[in-house]
């Protein structure tokens, strides 16, 4: 997006002699770390969040001015160099690098700080707050991605909520929802299906992530199916006892929709250049 100055020359020279129309796309600006990580703070209500992981800015690089965004799920060291690659100044992730515990800066964890802090990219993570938020959220997002219609929170997790429900406009099979979920970024082909609820689905919960184990809690509030992102040996059982399909999309493919979301408000609000990364796990 920059231009040389014979470019710019040549630019002023034409400016000269036709009249300049409006612009037909919005002009790409900067903006500062400290600007972005605020509003994504207040718009996440990341306070409103018991989590594990440390929500908001993690590391500020020695660059503090923005001018390009890099968004992507994890916050690898491949992830970070691509970001670096791309001439960002910031990463934005799901799972970011801090998660309530102190850790030694030594071996792959300095390596990725020094690179953090020689490529000039800060990092801002939102983990529940981006799983929960009802319009930016994982679960959110999915479920209009879906179409579902009444979309409410659902499973409380320490005085938030941390997924929605929704009903089926169409009722289907968990079968049939299930290759509905193939067409995402990174989805299992196919995904994991425990059929263990009614033929026809109705009411889905969806809780992205690791929430294979939530059947209980479906079933208690009238969930027919619960679609999460990766599963566990326990879950099957469970399900089977309490009559609650499950399907398991992949961890990946179910928390890329959140910070996609992200991408779409900086480029409204920031009008930032905006990269995504995309690595998935097969998770
Ligand atoms: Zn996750």
């Amino acid at each position: 997006m920059t231009n040389t100055g014979t470019q710019r020359a040549n630019l002023a020279v034409v400016t000269m002699a036709i009249p300049t129309p409006p612009p037909t796309e919005p002009t790409m600006s900067h903006t500062t770390v400290k600007a972005i990580a605020e509003r994504l703070n207040s718009l996440l209500e990341i306070d409103k969040y018991a989590d594990l992981a440390l929500n908001g800015l993690q590391i500020e690089s020695p660059i503090l001015e923005v001018r390009k965004v890099a968004l992507a799920v994890d916050a690898g060291l491949s992830i970070v160099e691509q970001a670096a690659d791309h001439h960002c100044q910031m990463l934005i992730v799901h799972h970011g690098v801090l998660w309530g515990q102190c850790a030694a800066i030594v071996g792959p964890w300095a390596r990725k700080l020094q690179a953090c802090m020689t490529r000039g990219i800060s990092i801002y993570a939102a983990h529940l707050p981006l799983d929960g938020h009802m319009e930016l959220g994982n679960a959110a997002q999915l479920a209009q991605e879906l179409g579902l219609e009444n979309i409410a929170p659902e499973f409380p997790y320490k005085g938030a909520t941390i997924g929605v429900r929704g009903q089926l406009t169409t009722p289907r099979s968990a079968q049939e929802v299930a290759s509905q979920l193939c067409k995402f970024e990174g989805a299992l082909q196919p995904p994991l299906v425990l059929p263990f609820g009614p033929p026809i689905i109705k009411t889905v919960g969806i809780a992205t992530g690791a929430a294979s184990t939530l059947s209980p809690e479906c079933a208690a509030s009238g969930i027919d199916l619960l679609i999460t992102g990766e599963s566990k040996q326990e879950a099957y059982h469970l399900a089977k006892e309490h009559q609650c399909s499950v399907i398991c999309m992949g961890h990946y493919a179910s928390e890329t929709f959140g910070v996609r979301a992200l991408e779409r408000v900086l480029q409204r609000e920031f009008r930032v250049e905006t990269c995504w990364i995309s690595e998935p796990t097969g998770i």
